[in-house]
């Protein structure tokens, strides 16, 4: 970073102390991620809605489900226990911007009682513009959006989304998949206009999207987001997922290095993803999510 440039010094001062943006911060700081997000407005073929959302998690692994207060009760106690928490993200179980006042009642309060903490959430994109000044407004300084392809036909999209919820009704197939992927580079469009640093999740998926991830990697590049990190498609009957149940197997380590590699010509790439689930609490690395069970912190007030 030039301590000549004031945009990468401003860059430098957000990424510090979080450990997914920073690869040197992640085993010095710790990032909290509250459940309060049930909902979704699309569906993912990789996904289970009986666990959580692979925006930003593990499939298999269920998280309970927090009110906004308490879950600002949580993260306040966790706070109290866990000296390093820097971050406090929402990324599901479903989408955060598919329950918006959930998710802004937890970041107004989180706000309000913790404002050292940085705040950040995660999504599928569909959303990004109808809440950009609400993103703005409570200084979420971090957005994770899944992009899983940028083909424009919508074929592949189709292959991963069966439907996308939209004026109130199903769009399903190819065309709902165009306007996830329109919505997805809209948003991303406008969170880098506004100085908030975006970071691209891309699930890589055998066969279906991993010729196109080069692809997306150099879309991402254009629009200035700041890291590409490819999760390998984690696929298994027992989660019920689509892809899972069609015998698409999870990616190997090395169709995952392949696919970093044709990436990481254009971007940036995350290399220190554990897919942590969307109630994990501690350094990336070290779970402490199954610690702070509601009788740890629902009766403080
Ligand atoms: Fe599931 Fe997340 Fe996809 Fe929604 S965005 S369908 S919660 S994986
Ligand atoms: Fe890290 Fe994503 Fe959680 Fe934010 S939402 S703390 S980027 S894992």
């Amino acid at each position: 970073f030039d301590p000549n440039n004031p945009e990468a010094m401003a860059i430098k001062e957000k990424i510090n102390a979080h450990p997914c943006y920073s690869e040197g911060a992640h085993q010095h700081y710790a990032r909290i991620h509250v459940a309060v997000a049930p909902a979704c407005n699309i569906q993912c073929n990789y996904c289970n809605r009986k666990y959580d959302c692979s925006n930003e998690s593990r499939p298999g692994v269920t998280s309970a489900k927090l009110s906004a207060e308490d879950a600002v009760k949580k993260v306040l106690y966790v706070g109290g226990e866990i000296q390093q928490l820097s971050v406090v993200g929402i990324a599901g179980p479903g989408d955060a911007l598919a329950n918006p006042e959930k998710t802004f009642d937890t970041f107004r309060m989180l706000q309000e009682k913790a404002p050292d903490l940085k705040l950040c959430l995660s999504t599928n994109g569909l959303k990004i513009a109808d809440y950009i000044d609400e993103i703005e407004k409570y200084n979420i300084d971090h957005v994770t959006v899944t992009i899983n392809t940028v083909d424009a036909t919508g074929e592949i999209g189709s292959q991963i989304y069966p439907w996308v919820h939209w004026n109130h009704k199903k769009v399903w197939g190819a065309e709902g998949a165009k306007i996830l992927l329109e919505k997805q580079l809209e948003g991303i469009k406008l969170l880098t206009q506004r100085g908030i640093l975006v970071k691209a999740n891309s699930v890589l998926i055998p066969g279906v999207n991993d010729k196109d991830l080069p692809n997306v990697a150099k879309k991402l590049k254009e629009m200035n987001v700041f890291l590409h990190n490819i999760m390998p498609l984690l696929s298994s009957p027992e989660f019920g997922t689509k892809f899972g149940l069609d015998g698409v197997p999870s990616a190997t380590d090395q169709e995952t290095m392949a696919a970093q590699e044709a990436c990481g010509m254009d971007m940036k790439l995350m290399s220190h993803c554990r897919q942590c689930r969307a109630d994990a609490v501690g350094l990336i690395g070290e779970d402490r999510g199954d610690e702070f069970t509601p009788d740890a912190f629902v009766d403080m007030s």
